[in-house]
């Protein structure tokens, strides 16, 4: 009578296998299973199983923290997974710049410039860390070798200039349209088009006179609005001369600071409601008219037969 019951290294082995056929929650299973059963290479099947868990959430900071304590415990200085050779100590290092990324990532976007800096310190240690080197999760997860810190660097960069002029476009336009150019740089590096880091740094870095209050203000769409609105070459005229226009280059637009247009659609938005509550109320009477002659045509049919 044969034994069905598989021993522990080649539950290990057939996690492998499964690894190699991108299975990995199959692949997992095996090597938990061999682990608890108990095969020469314990330690390293736990390590599988721990690589698996971050490539099902790359978010979670947990299971980077797992992967940790596994790599710190395993005593091999490379290991492979699949086709991909890894060196244990830069996947150790690759796990703690990961969690301190996401711990980045995850600060509050009105904490803009603290959680600018953050990224910006993250991209500095990617850089110093693993420079040219590529990220081996990224390699075996995503099928993506052109990743490197370096490649990281560049986006947490751009992350961190786009934080801090998203933040700061309410206290200092200028200064943002600063970090938005910056983190427009670091996008045309990765290749990218970077044409909303463009845009943001060309609209924070416009500037108008308030057509209706008089007042200088920095920053289109976000400190002032374009009105559309009907301008006559008699009142062009006027501003020709200005260095800072009140109103848009093809004249179909007066330019009106935030608080004179708030105010402006604030109170029409009042004047509508009121007009909006009069006409249900005398809809409503009107119904109440009509469903009275209705009921008394119903009573008058009903004495007639
Ligand atoms: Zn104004």
């Amino acid at each position: 009578m044969a034994f069905l019951f598989k021993g522990g290294d080649q539950l290990f082995n057939e996690g492998l296998d499964l690894i190699g056929r991108k299975d990995f929650s199959g692949a997992k299973k095996k090597f938990i299973d061999a682990n608890s059963k108990g095969c020469a290479n314990n330690n390293l099947a736990l390590t599988y199983a721990a690589i698996i868990d971050v490539g099902s959430n790359r978010a979670n900071i947990g299971a980077y923290r797992a992967l940790l304590t596994q790599l710190n415990n395993l005593q091999l200085s490379s290991i492979k997974f699949g086709l991909t050779d890894i060196d244990t100590q830069d996947l150790i290092v690759e796990c703690e710049l990961d969690i301190k990324e996401i711990e980045a990532a995850n600060m509050h976007d009105y904490d803009y410039m603290s959680k600018g800096q953050a990224l910006i310190a993250v991209a500095g240690e990617y850089l110093a860390r693993i420079g040219e080197k590529n990220l081996k999760l990224d390699e075996i997860f995503k099928g993506n070798t052109l990743s490197t810190g370096s490649r990281e660097a560049l986006i947490l960069q751009a992350q961190g200039y786009s934080t801090m002029g998203r933040g700061a476009v309410h206290t200092d336009p200028k200064i943002a349209a600063e970090y938005l150019q910056m983190a427009y740089n670091f996008r045309k590096q990765l290749g990218d088009s970077g044409d909303e880091e463009l845009r943001l740094s060309q609209e924070y870095a416009r500037s108008c006179t308030c057509w209706i209050c008089g007042r200088p203000a920095n920053a289109e769409g976000i400190h002032f609005m374009g009105m559309r609105s009907t301008i006559e070459p008699v009142f062009q005229k006027m501003s020709e001369n200005d260095a800072v226009k009140p109103i848009s280059d093809n004249a179909e637009r007066i330019y009106v600071c935030l608080p004179c247009y708030t105010a402006i659609s604030n109170r029409s938005e009042d004047i509508a409601q009121i007009y909006h509550e009069k006409a249900m109320a005398e809809m409503r009477a009107m119904e109440a008219r009509l469903q009275a002659e209705i009921s008394s045509l119903r009573f008058s049919i009903s004495v007639r037969r």
